[in-house]
């Protein structure tokens, strides 16, 4: 399979167009065109990632993480030039992948036996357009149904979302008018549908050119503005729930438990240990700018990376369990998912990432 057979098939997992504005996700290193057949998944592109792949044979890197946000005028990266010489490619799949319908949070909610509720922050780099076409009553299922196929009326768990709204259209042709339908110099009455339908941005330019192959005008009649509902499966975080109950300090051992991780930080907020809690916010990664939105949807927030600050501003009870550790269920995912592809995925082991065996728990 090329790279970009690959990339085209992760649209539908972790869609490009969903990265925030700052991100750089997509093919890092590498020629689209060339020919992969074993992926290594890991989080981040270090030393021992690489390593690990020339070892393995694998074609391709797929990390969590880009090794870059900004533009480069250099390359001169020892590691990026090693990555080049064996014929490795790299692709990131970052801010997408949180954010996507399925993405690091899911993982983790997964990998925590939560049950997902609701998202936590519809934040994405993603926008949705309303698009409108009007459309002869005779052409109207052609033209749905391409707009379908592209990508158009998808809303959150349903597709082929649209509305049809019946109108008698009139016109009368001049005598210079380059006339397809109609009689010349008459009133004509046509019967017409305006087709109305949600389209995400990461799909918008298919679903136009879809529409305009196979509308019967020459000059279709399309318009398309953004409107503000944004999709309610996707976004950061999830609020979630867990069918027993526990309270704050066994809930903080069952996560260090179900995450393997050695030492994780409780903080209590405003409640005492013992407290039963109902709504569980998670965010795989570094949640901390999502403590504001979780305070108001959720009664306990699990995370990574929470600063001092940010502990001590915090009247919501918090659980960091480090950025790894709650990014790390994604990996076993995208492995699946690749696998799924007739690809061949392994994981970088724990044991050859840089942050465990460099870290001393004391
Ligand atoms: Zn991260």
């Amino acid at each position: 399979m090329r790279i970009a057979d690959l990339m085209e098939r992760f649209e539908h997992i972790a869609p490009m167009g969903l990265a925030l504005e700052w991100d750089n996700v997509g093919l890092l290193v590498g020629e689209r065109d060339a020919i992969v057949n074993k992926v290594l998944v890991s989080l981040d592109f270090t030393p021992n990632t690489l390593s690990y792949a020339i070892e393995t044979e694998a074609d391709l890197i797929l990390t969590h993480h880009p090794i870059w946000f900004k533009g480069i005028k250099r390359l001169n990266d020892p590691l990026i030039l090693e990555l080049v010489r064996h014929n490795i490619a790299l692709v990131a799949y970052h801010t997408n992948l949180d954010t996507a319908r399925y993405g690091v949070s899911h993982a983790l909610a997964q990998a925590l036996n939560f049950t997902v509720e609701d998202r936590l922050s519809l934040e994405t780099g993603n926008r949705q357009y309303m698009v409108q076409v009007t459309v002869p009553i005779e052409q109207i299922d052609q033209v749905r149904e391409a707009a379908f196929a592209a990508g158009g009326g998808v809303v959150g768990d349903f597709d082929r979302c649209c509305a049809r709204l019946a109108f008698l259209g009139t016109f009368r042709p001049l005598e210079a008018a380059n006339l397809k339908t109609g009689v010349r110099g008459i009133e004509n009455h046509i019967r017409q549908e305006k087709l109305e339908m949600q389209v995400s941005s990461s799909a918008l330019s298919a679903v136009l050119d879809a529409i305009r192959k196979v509308h019967p005008y020459e000059q279709p009649y399309i318009t398309h503005f953004p409107v503000q509902d944004p999709d309610p499966a996707l976004g950061l975080g999830l609020v979630c729930s867990m069918e027993h109950k526990l309270n704050l300090k066994d809930l903080a051992a069952y996560v260090r438990d179900r995450l393997g991780v050695s030492q994780l930080r409780l903080w209590l907020g405003n409640h005492a240990e013992s407290t039963v809690l109902e709504r569980i916010a998670i965010c795989g990664g570094s949640g901390a700018s999502l403590i504001p939105v979780a305070q108001k949807k959720a009664d306990i927030f699990i995370s990574g990376d929470f600063s001092y600050h940010s502990l001590l501003d915090s009247s919501l009870p918090l659980i960091d369990a480090g950025h790894f550790h709650t990014e790390r269920p994604v990996l076993d995912y995208l492995k699946k998912e690749i696998t799924a592809f007739g690809l061949e995925a392994l994981v970088l082991p724990d044991t050859q990432h840089e942050y465990l065996q460099r870290s001393l728990w004391i």
